[in-house]
């Protein structure tokens, strides 16, 4: 395939990504992004800065290089694009990133909090709870906020050891999620299945206060059976 295909299916594919995310209920507004790599290629193509999706076409979609920079005439990318940027540039497996302001994993951002894994629903994803980054400072948010956000999001999964395949959501601080996959479609569903759990944890903690988190047994039941070599859940 050549690449003016190639960068035609990715347009397709995120143009269709990004209309996924306000249909399962995810985005309101323009509050919302998915983009897509392709490393080979050296392209990044994501959406365009505030266009309604109603009126939002593939053609409108924005094209990259890995650093960020527009590489035909259009319209201007999404505002977060850098941050999409600085998670490929060290999440390497990682092919689409999604950026929503989905209700639940908000609140969890809000209030400072990681998503406990309190169940098989969040392990069949989620390898552990989905962490919450620290707060941007000052200096951080006035001299590259976009970026900072990107660094701030590496920092955590860095610190904490987290291998972001395993665990392919994060909240930032204040702000919301990011999520993320080795492909498009993965990473729509990870952003669907990380709203759903963090309202399930949210109501968790209102049944029960001391509400405890899932064993690490069945936690390594459930992700395993999904994820990795030893994997057998779903069809062959
Ligand atoms: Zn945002």
């Amino acid at each position: 395939m050549n690449r003016e295909a190639i960068i035609q299916g990715m347009k397709e594919r995120v143009f269709a990504a990004n209309l996924a995310l306000p249909e399962a209920g995810l985005v309101k507004l323009t509050w919302g992004n998915a983009s897509e790599i392709n490393r080979e290629l050296g392209v990044i193509v994501i959406k365009p800065s505030g266009v309604p999706y109603k009126t939002m076409k593939a053609a409108d979609m924005v094209v990259t290089d890995l650093a960020g920079n527009l590489l035909a005439e259009g319209l201007n990318s999404s505002s977060d694009l850098p941050t999409h940027v600085v998670l490929y540039q060290h999440f390497e497996k990682v092919n689409a990133v999604i950026h929503t302001h989905s209700k639940h994993a908000v609140m969890w951002a809000q209030a400072g909090r990681d998503i406990p894994a309190y169940g098989t629903t969040h392990a069949d994803t989620f390898y552990g709870a989905v962490p919450c980054t620290r707060q941007l400072t000052v200096a951080e948010v006035e001299r590259a906020y976009e970026m900072e956000t990107g660094k701030v999001i590496v920092e955590t999964f860095n610190d904490r050891q987290l291998d972001p395949l395993a665990i392919p959501a994060v909240i930032v601080r204040g702000h919301g999620p990011f999520t993320w996959g080795e492909t498009l479609a993965k990473a729509v569903d990870n952003s669907i299945v990380l709203d759903e759990v963090a309202e399930m944890a949210y109501m968790n903690e209102i049944i029960q206060p001391h509400c405890e988190t899932i064993p690490q047994y069945l936690l390594d039941k459930h992700y395993f059976r999904k994820h990795g070599p030893g994997a057998y859940y779903g069809q062959k």
